[in-house]
C-alpha cells in the first residue's frame, strides 16, 4: 500500500503559506469532522498546467456559498496557492485537492464565529481506473442509495457530506466486484456515478441527465461542448433507468475519471465504441492543448 496521506514528504499550502506535509494538521474537534461543514475540489494537472484551474476555483468559492460561509482568500489567491503548490511538490502530472473547512472554535450545530480554513495538497496521480478497466469499459452495479432532492441538501456543491452516500455506494460496487456504481435521483430517473457524470449514446446522440440534484462537472460541461464541436447533438434530459438498454455506448466523465468508457451495468453489457474514443481523444487532446498554450 502506498504510504498514508499523512505521512508524506513535501508541502501542503494551508491558510496563506506552504508547510511541511506532516504538520498540515487540523484538530479533532473541527467543527468540519463533526458536522460535515467542508467543501473540496479534484483538480488535474497535466504537463505541470492545472486545467481548468478558475472553474475549479470558482466552484469551490460557490459551494463555500452554499454551505453558508466564506472564503477569506480571492479567485485569484487560491489560484496562486494551487499553482505555488504544484510548483514545491513538483508536480508534472498528477492531482491538486483545495479543501475548505469550518475550524474548532465552536462545537455545536452552529458556527458562525468559527474560522474558515483553505488548504490545497498536490500529489503524483496517475488514472483513476486502471487502464485494463479503461480499455474494456469499467463494470458498475445500480445503487439502491439515491441523489437526495435539492430541498434536503445543499446538492450542487461539492460538500464531503454529500459523500457518505457515494462512498457507501462505491463500498458495495467494489465488495461485488465492480469497479463503481451507478445513482439514480431521488425521483427514480438516472443521476451520476460515486465521482463521475453519466452519458450514453443513442443512435449517435449524446443523452446526459440534466443536473438538477447533483454535480453538473466541469468535465461534463467540457465534453458537451467538445461533441457539439463535432457536430454530435446533445440532449439534457430526465433519463428512466429502463432507458439503459436502449444505448450503445455509456462514458462516464469526471476530473478524476476523465473519460471513462462503461463496460457493463447491473445485467446489461455495452462495448466502448467510436464515439466514446473520439471524445475521449478530443477530451486529452483539450488537456494538451491547455499545456501547450500556457
Ligand atoms: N459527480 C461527483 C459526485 C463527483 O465527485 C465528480 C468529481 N468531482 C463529478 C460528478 C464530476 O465533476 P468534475 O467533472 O467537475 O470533476
Amino acid at each position: 500500500m502506498a504510504a498514508p496521506f499523512d505521512d508524506r514528504d513535501g508541502f501542503i499550502w494551508m491558510d496563506g503559506k506552504l508547510v511541511p506535509w506532516r504538520s498540515a494538521q487540523a484538530h479533532v474537534l473541527t467543527h468540519a469532522l463533526h458536522y460535515g461543514s467542508s467543501v473540496f475540489e479534484g483538480v488535474r494537472v497535466y504537463g505541470g498546467q492545472i486545467f481548468k484551474l478558475r472553474e475549479h476555483t470558482l466552484r469551490l468559492i460557490k459551494s463555500a456559498e452554499w454551505l453558508g460561509f466564506t472564503i477569506p482568500f480571492t479567485a485569484d489567491q487560491i489560484d496562486q496557492a494551487c499553482r505555488d503548490t504544484v510548483k514545491a511538490q513538483n508536480i508534472v502530472d498528477g492531482y491538486l485537492r483545495p479543501v475548505a473547512w469550518r475550524g474548532s472554535e465552536m462545537m455545536g450545530v452552529a458556527a458562525q464565529q468559527s474560522k474558515i480554513h483553505l488548504a490545497v495538497a498536490a500529489w503524483e496521480w496517475p488514472s483513476y481506473f486502471s487502464p485494463e478497466a479503461r480499455a474494456k469499459g469499467i463494470n458498475m452495479i445500480i445503487s439502491p442509495w439515491k441523489r437526495p432532492a435539492p430541498d434536503t441538501a445543499p446538492v450542487h456543491a461539492k460538500a464531503a457530506g454529500l459523500y457518505m452516500i457515494c462512498t457507501l455506494a462505491k463500498h458495495q460496487a467494489e465488495a461485488q466486484g465492480a469497479h463503481d456504481a451507478l445513482m439514480h435521483d431521488y425521483r427514480g430517473f438516472l443521476a451520476e456515478a460515486t465521482g463521475a457524470n453519466l452519458f450514453l449514446i443513442m443512435d449517435g446522440k449524446l443523452h446526459t441527465p440534466k443536473p438538477d440534484c447533483f454535480l453538473n462537472g466541469i468535465t461534463r460541461l467540457t465534453v458537451m461542448d467538445l461533441a457539439r464541436a463535432r457536430g454530435i447533438e446533445v440532449i439534457e434530459r430526465h433519463i428512466k433507468p429502463d432507458e439503459l438498454a436502449q444505448a450503445q455506448e455509456v462514458f462516464l466523465t469526471g476530473t478524476a475519471a476523465e473519460i471513462t468508457p462503461v463496460g457493463r451495468i447491473g445485467e446489461l453489457s455495452y462495448t466502448p465504441g467510436r464515439l466514446t474514443m473520439q471524445l475521449s481523444d478530443d477530451y486529452m487532446a483539450a488537456t494538451r492543448q491547455a499545456v501547450v498554450a500556457a
